[in-house]
């Protein structure tokens, strides 16, 4: 609990950044307590988490400073902010009076150098509006999330996120030089932008992947790639079964192929995007190979030759993948269109992410899938697909729709959503893959994070009250609030 009153902490606020930058208003602190986590309450219009005491926009470093080192001094819970893309809880005000500190308004970019090949960019730029920039100048991040349209830098790098052309360009991790974050104390960090460094651990790792629970990061430096969208070329294959799927991904990769996609979708999850010219019962697999002309056309060959020892995999004509590339993420629009159709039906689509070798990824599959159809009540559809694939391993993400029935809004999650969730996550634990590939912990995922880190929970427990010791920073996020 805060070790002052409420309208104190908003006064104190108001003292630190001026009354624009603090939001009291009743309705925005109330849309500030959740995110898309509790999809089905924000739909039905229900709150149930403590409602923040305020939220404040910051417009930089030392700002951001200043209320750190003021709630840490009064303990009073702070969630960080940009995009409000989350969907596992990270956004939830789990403690009363909190402050979420937004930094949408840091929305500068602060230096593209085309020469060292990196874009510096302040939290609140959002990835779509760098991106559209960059484009111009036949230049990429190469991270694009499902989320493009949304989320913002200081989210993406918080969370661990992940882009669709993660198997040539990598993850967030991969592409960062530097940043700057602000700790609890209110110590401004910067760790210099350079290729690579020897000199110790690489503490970018306790910055990236945090989820506003040990600071808040002020400004990245991200790496560049030419854009060649003209040497883009997609492969397509229907394939019988999930097994033979997971293994055409796993020869591509093996054998030291670097496609920008590679996805593989199941029967059920196909039908969405796939269904108008798919063989009724196929799964599909889809790569995209890119880069310099002559790369994309000999990863292209070399996908082609590897898939011939598979003849019951029959090419899609790529002119389908072309139309479906084009639709692939989401904005406000859908996010407007996807609320009034579970409004109007009580049928609601939630997804999961895990990851594992390539020698557990299928039975984490299978036997998830089995599990959810024998155990929750409701399901109409479950299925789901690999989007991100590595030397070793791949992702599955599971995709889920069920009906509401016989329930209150507040009651949704824990007869259906987090059931389906405990399941995924106890099959994923099971069989030695990872909870969570890449939409972080939050709330939703973070009472399993003890089985998941196994004995180097130690590491994680110590850094989080290294850095936060008075326990302010987004708590209930990383690690639960009642272990
Ligand atoms: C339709 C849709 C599609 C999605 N597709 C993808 C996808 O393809 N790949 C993927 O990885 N994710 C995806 N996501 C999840 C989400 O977009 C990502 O997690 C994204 O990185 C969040 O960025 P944001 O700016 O919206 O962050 P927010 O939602 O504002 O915050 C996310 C988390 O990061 C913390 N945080 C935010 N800003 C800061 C900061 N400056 N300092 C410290 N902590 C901070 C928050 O406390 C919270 O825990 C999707 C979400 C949606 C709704």
């Amino acid at each position: 609990m805060a070790d002052i009153a409420r309208k104190e902490i908003v006064n104190r606020l108001i003292g630190i950044l001026g009354a624009n930058a603090v939001v009291t208003e009743e309705y925005a602190l109330k849309e500030s307590s959740r995110d898309r986590y509790r999809k089905y309450e924000q739909v039905m219009g229900v709150y149930t988490q403590p409602i923040p005491a305020a939220v404040v926009y910051v417009t930089n470093s030392a700002e951001v400073s200043k209320v750190l080192a003021f709630a840490n001094s009064n303990h009073i819970n702070v969630v960080p902010r940009t995009g409000q893309s989350a969907i596992e809880g990270g956004l939830e005000t789990a403690l009363p009076d909190s402050i979420v500190i937004d930094g949408s308004r840091m929305n500068k970019v602060l230096k593209i150098d085309p020469y060292n090949m990196q874009v510096t960019c302040q939290c609140g730029v959002p990835l779509q509006k760098i991106e559209d920039t960059l484009r111009e100048q036949g230049l990429t991040t190469g991270h694009s999330p499902q989320s493009k349209p949304l989320a913002q830098i200081g989210g993406l790098v918080a969370t661990r996120s992940i882009g669709q052309f993660s198997t040539l360009y990598g993850g967030i991790e991969d592409m960062i030089a530097g940043m700057e974050a602000v700790f609890p104390n209110g110590a401004v960090c910067r760790i210099k932008n350079i290729p690579r460094r020897a000199a110790g651990p690489d503490i970018r790792h306790i910055v990236c992947g945090n989820e506003g629970a040990i600071c808040f990061i002020t400004e990245v430096t991200l790496k560049l790639f030419k854009y060649r969208p003209e040497h883009a070329i997609f492969i397509g294959y229907a394939i019988d079964d999930m097994k033979e799927g997971f293994e055409c991904l796993r020869e591509v990769m093996a054998e030291g192929y670097k496609p920008s996609i590679a996805r593989l979708y199941d029967e059920q999850d196909a039908q969405g995007s796939f269904g108008h010219f798919l063989p009724e019962g196929a799964c599909i697999l889809i790569w995209m190979t890119e880069g310099p002309v002559g790369v994309a056309q000999a990863t292209d060959a070399g996908i082609k030759a590897i898939m011939t020892k598979h003849p019951r995999a029959k090419p899609v004509d790529s002119k389908y993948l072309s139309a479906w590339y084009q639709h692939l993420n989401w904005g406000t629009e859908q996010i407007a269109k996807e609320r009034a159709e579970i409004f109007a039906t009580k049928n609601i689509g939630i997804t999961t992410e895990v990851s594992g070798c390539w020698d557990c990824i299928y039975d984490i599959y299978k036997t998830s899938c089995e599990r959810i159809v024998q155990e929750i009540p409701d399901i109409t559809m479950i299925g789901g697909h690999s989007s991100h694939s590595y030397i070793n391993g791949t992702n599955m993400y599971f995709v889920y729709y069920y009906n509401v029935v016989d329930c209150a809004p507040q009651e949704e999650i824990n007869k259906y959503h987090n059931p389906i969730n405990r399941i995924i996550c106890e099959q994923t634990l099971k069989y030695g893959g990872s909870i969570v590939h890449h939409h972080g912990l939050g709330k939703a995922r973070a009472r399993y994070v003890r089985e998941e880190y196994g004995s180097s929970f130690y590491m994680l427990e110590t850094l989080k009250k290294a850095f936060d010791p008075e326990s302010v920073m987004n708590m209930g996020t990383l690690i639960p609030l009642k272990q």
